[in-house]
C-alpha cells in the first residue's frame, strides 16, 4: 500500500472550482488547510469533474474559475512545498478508479445519499437526474482511496460520503485483499467545527445570490458590503438594545475580530452604547487587516500569469505518480488484464 514517504498521515481534501474564494470558503476549508499542511501529508484537489455534475450545461467559466481559485489558494498561503495541489481532471486514474468502484457500489448505497434524496426524490430536479450525479459519491471515494488517505476533513453533512467510501474499501478489501495486505486503506473522517457564515443579506452565502465577501475584494468594497449586513432586527434605532446572537455581524466578529474586543461589542450592543455602524466599521477593519497580506500576494501572483499554472502542473505530476502506483496495485489485485 502507498504510504507517505515523509511518514506522516495522508489527507485528501478538495473543493469544486467556484472561482474567487469568499470568506465562507476561507472559514469552511482554507483556514483549516493552512494548519493541516504543516501537520499531515496533504493533497488538495481542485475537483473540476465534480463541478460538472451540476454545471454540465455550461462550462464556459470552468477554466477561469480554476485560475481564480488557484490564485486565492496560493495568496492565502497554501504552500506547494508543503502540500500537493492538483486538478482532478489532470489525473485520469481518478476516472479509472471511479469506474472500478462503480462495479462494487450497490445502487441502494448510491441512492441513500442526502443530496440525491433532496434533489431528485423530493426536489424533482430533472437537470440533476443523471448517472454522474447519482455516482458522484463513487467518484469522491475514488479521489480519497487513490491516495490511500488516512483522513478526510468533513462537515457533518459529508460524513455519509466517507461512510460510503469506507463501505466500498472494506468490500474490496474483503474480496481481494487480506488483513495484512488490504487493497485500500479505510479512511477516517475528521469532523471540523468551522462556523458557517451567512451572506451579507442573511441568506446562505452563495455566489449566485451576490451576497459574498471575497478574499480579494478591495478594502472599500469590504467596508461597503459589511455596512449593509443584516443585523438584529430588534435594533431599529441606536438607542434600542440588541442581541449579538441574533446578528450576522457578531457571527463574523467571532471569526475575524481580535477577542479583546468581544466584551465591548457584546455589552455595547446589549446596552445600546455602540451603534451598528461603529460595530460594522470595526468588523470591516478587522477583515481588511486580516486579508491585506493575501491581497498583496495575489496582486503579485497575477503579475506572473504562468506561476499558478506551473504550481498546478507540478502538483498534477506528483499526484499522478501516486495515482499510477495505486492503480497498478489495484489492477493487479483485481486480476485485470496486464500486458
Ligand atoms: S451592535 Fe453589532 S452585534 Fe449588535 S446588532 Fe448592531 S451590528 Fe449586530
Amino acid at each position: 500500500m502507498t504510504s507517505s514517504p515523509a511518514g506522516r498521515k495522508i489527507l485528501l481534501s478538495g473543493s469544486r472550482p467556484t472561482g474567487r474564494q469568499h470568506l465562507g470558503n476561507y472559514v469552511g476549508a482554507l483556514a483549516q488547510w493552512l494548519d493541516l499542511q504543516d501537520e499531515l501529508e496533504c493533497f488538495f484537489m481542485i475537483a473540476d469533474w465534480h463541478a460538472l455534475t451540476s454545471t454540465y450545461r455550461d462550462t464556459t467559466e470552468l477554466r477561469e474559475n480554476v485560475r481564480q481559485q488557484m490564485l486565492d489558494w496560493l495568496a492565502v498561503g497554501l504552500d506547494p512545498t508543503k502540500a500537493t495541489i492538483f486538478a482532478q481532471s489532470a489525473v485520469k486514474e481518478h476516472a479509472e478508479l471511479h469506474l472500478l468502484l462503480s462495479m462494487f457500489a450497490p445502487l441502494g448505497l448510491m441512492e441513500r445519499c442526502t443530496s440525491w434524496k433532496d434533489n431528485i426524490v423530493e426536489g424533482g430536479n430533472e437537470m440533476l437526474r443523471t448517472y454522474g450525479f447519482l455516482g458522484y459519491p463513487c467518484l469522491q471515494s475514488a479521489d480519497i482511496l487513490m491516495y490511500q488517505a488516512h483522513v478526510v476533513p468533513v462537515g457533518k453533512d459529508q460524513v455519509e460520503h466517507i461512510e460510503k467510501t469506507q463501505d466500498l474499501a472494506q468490500k474490496i478489501n474483503h474480496l481481494y485483499g487480506t488483513e495484512a495486505d488490504p487493497v485500500f486503506r479505510v479512511p477516517e473522517w475528521r469532523l471540523g467545527n468551522a462556523p458557517v457564515l451567512l451572506g451579507n443579506d442573511g441568506r446562505k452565502m452563495s455566489k449566485s445570490y451576490g451576497n459574498c465577501i471575497y478574499l480579494s475584494e478591495p478594502a472599500a468594497e469590504v467596508e461597503q458590503k459589511v455596512s449593509v449586513m443584516v443585523t438584529d432586527p430588534a435594533r431599529v434605532r441606536k438607542t434600542d438594545p440588541g442581541d449579538p446572537d441574533k446578528c450576522s455581524v457578531w457571527s463574523y466578529h467571532k471569526v475575524f475580530t481580535d477577542p479583546k474586543h468581544y466584551d465591548g461589542i457584546q455589552e455595547g450592543c446589549r446596552n445600546a452604547t455602540i451603534g451598528c455602524r461603529q460595530c460594522k466599521k470595526l468588523l470591516a477593519d478587522e477583515i481588511n487587516a486580516r486579508f491585506e497580506p493575501a491581497r498583496q500576494r495575489r496582486a503579485e501572483l497575477e503579475r506572473d500569469p504562468d506561476h499558478w499554472r506551473d504550481v498546478l502542473r507540478e502538483g498534477n505530476a506528483a499526484a499522478r505518480t501516486r495515482a499510477v502506483a495505486t492503480m497498478e496495485r489495484v489492477r493487479d489485485k483485481l486480476h485485470l488484464y496486464s500486458e
